[in-house]
């Protein structure tokens, strides 16, 4: 599955073009990003612009489909929750080819969760990588709920997992002031990113400078994302 999945921007995959210039072959084509602050800034202005409800970089057009079909340069990975209200190409205004996204309940590491980042990150060269939380998160609603009545094993199925996951946020947070789902939410953030910093392919990229690792929280009621 990897392997159609490399059929990425390399010189080879892309022919004489070039992976900087296949993808962006048209009218209003934006410049390669190369660096984690102008990416992150690539984001926000989606971000703004999805906000405004001005949505125009969306690009799932037929000239933009076969520009990237032989060639994909991503500028950005994005993990985000699986929630039907926080579809991550949406919210950034982004369209094919731009966008490298994971979705797991409450962004919830595990192996193919923290592997696919690393894929996106080493392998599709994006110099983001941005851990997405949002306002009301069900699964960590839900990870407090289990804690609060102390059912924590009494998921079926593998859900236990992402409350064992993602209770450590939970916890970090008991008996500090303000909203309590909120606040579980964004230290969900700095504990996922506490994480990717500890794998062998992420953290020497980002001390070296080869990929900026950056927490954001997206609020439903405005549709803003913010960085945190
Ligand atoms: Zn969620």
């Amino acid at each position: 599955m990897l392997s159609s999945c490399q059929d990425t921007g390399t010189p080879s995959a892309s022919g004489a073009t070039g992976p900087a210039t296949q993808p962006n072959a048209g009218p209003g084509v934006e410049p390669p990003v190369t660096t984690g602050d102008a990416a992150l800034q690539r984001l926000l202005e989606g971000n703004a612009r999805f906000v405004a409800n001005r949505n125009e970089a969306i690009d799932e057009g037929v000239e933009r489909r076969v520009a990237v079909s032989k060639g994909q340069q991503p500028f950005a990975t994005v993990i985000g929750c699986v929630d039907s209200r926080v579809p991550i190409e949406l919210v950034f205004d982004r369209g094919l080819g731009d966008l490298v996204v994971v979705r797991s309940a409450g962004e919830a590491l595990d192996q193919s969760v923290t592997g696919s980042l690393e894929f996106g990150v080493a392998e599709l060269h994006t110099p983001l990588l941005m851990v997405l939380g949002h306002q009301r998160c069900g699964a960590i609603d839900a990870t407090i709920k289990a804690m609060d009545s102390h059912r924590t094993g009494a998921h079926a199925g593998q859900i236990g997992y992402l409350v064992d996951t993602l209770s450590p946020a939970v916890r970090q947070v008991a008996g500090k002031p303000g909203d309590r789902l909120d606040n579980a939410v964004q230290a969900n953030v700095g504990h996922v990113l506490a994480e990717l910093r500890k794998s062998p392919v992420l953290g020497p990229m980002e001390k070296s400078g080869k990929v900026k690792l950056v927490g954001a929280y997206y609020e439903l009621d405005t549709g803003k994302v913010v960085v945190i």
